[in-house]
């Protein structure tokens, strides 16, 4: 008998304007998780074509383009709803509320809970340790980071460096696609590095194919996101911020960015 054990069959579509709908499945169990719920028809849809019945909504964090479709699948299919503890009170239909250290399990398969507190305050991450993948939602994205909606540059800079210790072989699945937008920012603070030139030239190509540039690897992030990069020199000369701690660094450049 082959080793199934580590297999995970993952299937991606875009959902509203651009986010992206998740679908994890493990053929052993049978059991299929949806990551957030951006859209409820659209992810209930994409279950029935590929034959996967639905038995979970994992929920990163409490904004409405994530849980909005949480009811309405709880409604039409026998669904446990996991999700943050510091949000549990925002998170609609939530069953089991989990935090940093605890486990979300995929049939035999375990999910490991980062607490990524920064763009909301309970924000957390989900990631599989044997399959080497992490669903971040909107704590990190292909070149860049969620806006800091509740929590500050150092949070969110201690959430890029939980991400930092991963094998850099890790996929990265971010809720949007933004990387094309995220690029033209980067190339403004980071415009010399030439891995982040590599990574845009990448990203033009896949969506003048009408590709996804998600998932990402937290390899290609360290070298080209300006976020994971807030202690690089060129990045602290960009912003004449050559001795400030790197969350200082990192808030700048996020100010910048939300200016941009
Ligand atoms: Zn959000």
């Amino acid at each position: 008998m082959p080793n199934m054990s580590t297999h995970l069959q993952i299937k991606q579509f875009p959902c509203l304007s651009d986010n992206y709908g998740f679908l994890v499945h493990d053929s052993q169990s049978g059991q299929t998780a949806s990551i957030d719920s951006p859209d409820a028809d659209e992810i209930m849809r994409q279950a029935d074509l590929a034959g996967w019945e639905l038995t979970h909504i994992w929920n990163t964090h409490h904004h409405f383009d994530h849980v909005g479709g949480n009811l309405a699948i709880k409604a039409a299919r026998d669904v446990t709803i996991i999700g943050p503890k510091a949000e549990a009170a925002r998170i609609p239909g939530l069953d089991i509320a989990l935090g940093e250290g605890e486990t979300a399990m995929l049939g035999a398969h375990k999910a490991q809970i980062f607490d990524t507190p920064a763009h909301t305050l309970g924000h957390i991450a989900y990631y599989f340790t044997e399959q080497n993948m992490i669903f971040v939602g909107d704590t990190l994205f292909a070149l860049g980071c969620g806006r800091l909606f509740e929590g500050t540059p150092e949070m969110m800079w201690e959430a890029m460096q939980k991400f930092a210790k991963l094998p850099h072989d890790t996929k990265v699945y971010c809720a949007h696609e933004y990387t094309l937008s995220n690029g033209k920012f980067a190339l403004s603070v980071d415009g010399e590095n030439p891995e982040l030139l590599a990574y845009m030239e990448r990203a033009k190509a896949l969506r003048d194919e009408g590709k996804p540039t998600v998932p990402t690897t937290i390899g290609a992030e360290l070298k080209a996101n300006p976020f994971m990069r807030a202690d690089s020199a060129p990045l602290r000369a960009a912003v004449n911020m050559p001795d400030e701690p790197a969350a200082q660094v990192l808030g700048e450049i996020r100010r910048r960015k939300d200016n941009f």
